[in-house]
């Protein structure tokens, strides 16, 4: 199945907003977290409960950095809209054929919602 680029993008937006939301909540409201700072309470959480190198990435993707991050999805989902070109899929405009940062992005991330 083939979809859009603008659909992948906007579904990978959803799918980031969605966990950060939950993850969010979850931070908020779970006992897990209540002796945390709460500046700190997802890098320090992860590194006591879960520890070593994968905790060390998951602490700089806080909820509000995957919020940041289906925004530019989002954006960059208009771009990719009919009438509009993103400079990195107009081969126009990219002559060198580099790929498309925010689709590279949007797939990554949809394999892995969808593994
Ligand atoms: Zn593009």
């Amino acid at each position: 199945m083939s979809s859009r680029p603008t659909d992948e993008l906007r579904a990978a937006a959803q799918t980031l907003m969605d966990l950060a939301d939950i993850a969010q909540d979850d931070l908020d409201t779970d006992d897990f977290w209540k002796d945390y700072d709460k500046a700190t309470a997802w890098r320090d959480g992860f590194a006591n409960g879960f520890g070593g190198v994968s905790s060390d990435l998951v602490a700089v993707f806080p909820p509000a950095t995957a919020h940041a991050l289906a925004g530019w999805l989002r954006d960059s989902a208009v771009l990719h809209l009919p009438d509009y070109e993103c400079g990195y899929c107009d081969p126009q405009r990219n002559p060198l054929r580099l790929p498309c940062p925010a689709l590279a992005v949007a797939r990554q991330i949809n394999a892995a919602a969808s593994a």
